[in-house]
């Protein structure tokens, strides 16, 4: 079914989904239905899987020289999403960016999830390799997520890239796209940002999820921002729990976020490592009740791995 299916019927009640990264290399399916298995009794109308694009790192050759190897760290992101839908009979939302992928590639791929019944798909850019400077597009590829979703868009329409397909199959994607309460961080003001994710939705997004957000305000001046300019589709707040002191550097530093005085104040002044966990639980729970009772249709919980303590804001606020 489709992610806008879910929240169409859902009767105002408040869904919860998550979002799951795929296991180092090496991993197992195993790893993924640990974090799951307990969340499922929540019943997520979907789970989204990370895509991660390669990496460069740098071999030392025994003449002194590096090697630049490129590598992707965690793949796995189609097999995984078929395997959830397999073992839970939920949906599962495939994250696609357009870094890494010729237009041929991203077509090659929708055509997998098409095959496989994945109908649901978080149509994103993807961010620059770690040691460039911004982001560059491969030969052939999409420069933003603008025109994937043009190019998922045409494929519902049965258009492939080669014109002498006729009658193609038409593919039937729900597609979602990122939105940035605080804006993202390469545009140079929120107005600008807003009128290419109204681009985005024009073109044919049903949803967009947010990036993760400590203050709720934030969230909710987006939501007004978004309906001024007519963007009119469900927005899912995206949410993440602080677990140690380190990420109130961390998290700003690579997600381009703020964090409040108060719980910036009440992470360093926690006596350990515990405290600082129970403090950013109960901001979650703050948070996520907060929005539940403003009736946003779903909570989308970025996992990380940490089922406990997803577990356990999710508990507080049933
Ligand atoms: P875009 O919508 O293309 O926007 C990128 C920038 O370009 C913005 O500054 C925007 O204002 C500007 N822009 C947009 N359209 C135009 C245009 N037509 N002309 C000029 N400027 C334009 N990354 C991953 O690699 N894998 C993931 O699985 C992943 N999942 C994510 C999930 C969520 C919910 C979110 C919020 C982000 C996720 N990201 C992921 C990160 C994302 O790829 C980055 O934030 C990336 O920098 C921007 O992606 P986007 O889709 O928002 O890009």
């Amino acid at each position: 079914m489709k992610a806008t299916d879910y929240f169409d019927r859902s009767q105002g009640n408040t869904l919860v989904s998550f979002e799951v990264l795929p296991p180092l290399k090496g991993g197992t399916m195993q790893d993924i239905f640990d974090i799951l298995d307990p969340l499922m009794e929540y019943k997520p109308p979907f789970i989204d899987v990370t895509y991660h694009r390669e990496e460069y790192i740098y071999n030392r050759r025994d003449s002194g020289y590096y090697e630049k190897i490129a590598i992707r760290k965690r793949p796995g992101t189609v097999g995984i999403c078929a395997s959830i839908m397999h073992r839970y009979g939920v949906d599962a939302v495939p994250h696609l960016i357009c870094g890494g992928f010729s237009k041929e590639e991203t077509e090659n791929a929708l055509i997998d999830l098409h095959f496989l019944g994945i109908n649901n798909v978080l149509a994103l850019r993807g961010d620059a390799r770690q040691f460039e400077t911004k982001f560059v597009p491969d030969p052939g590829g999409h420069k933003y997520a603008l025109d994937l979703v043009k190019q998922i868009k045409d494929m519902n329409g049965g258009n492939y890239l080669d014109s002498n397909i006729e009658s193609g199959a038409k593919t039937d994607f729900c597609i979602g796209v990122a939105g940035y309460p605080e804006k993202h961080f390469e545009a140079p003001n929120l107005d600008l940002d807003l009128s290419y994710l109204k681009q985005k939705v024009d073109a044919g997004a049903a949803y967009i999820v947010t990036q993760m957000f400590f203050d709720n305000s934030k969230y909710f001046s987006f939501v007004e921002a978004c309906r001024e300019r007519g963007i009119n589709v469900p927005i899912i707040p995206g949410l993440k729990p602080i677990t140690s002191k380190y990420q109130i550097n961390s998290i700003p530093r690579r997600f381009f976020v703020n964090m409040p005085d108060d719980l910036i104040k009440a992470i360093v002044g926690a006596k350990d490592k515990d405290a600082v966990k129970e403090i950013g639980v109960e901001w979650t729970i703050h948070q996520s009740k907060e929005l539940k009772e403003a009736g946003v249709p779903c909570l989308h919980y970025y996992t990380m791995g940490d089922t406990p303590t997803i577990k356990k804001i999710i508990d507080s606020i049933l």
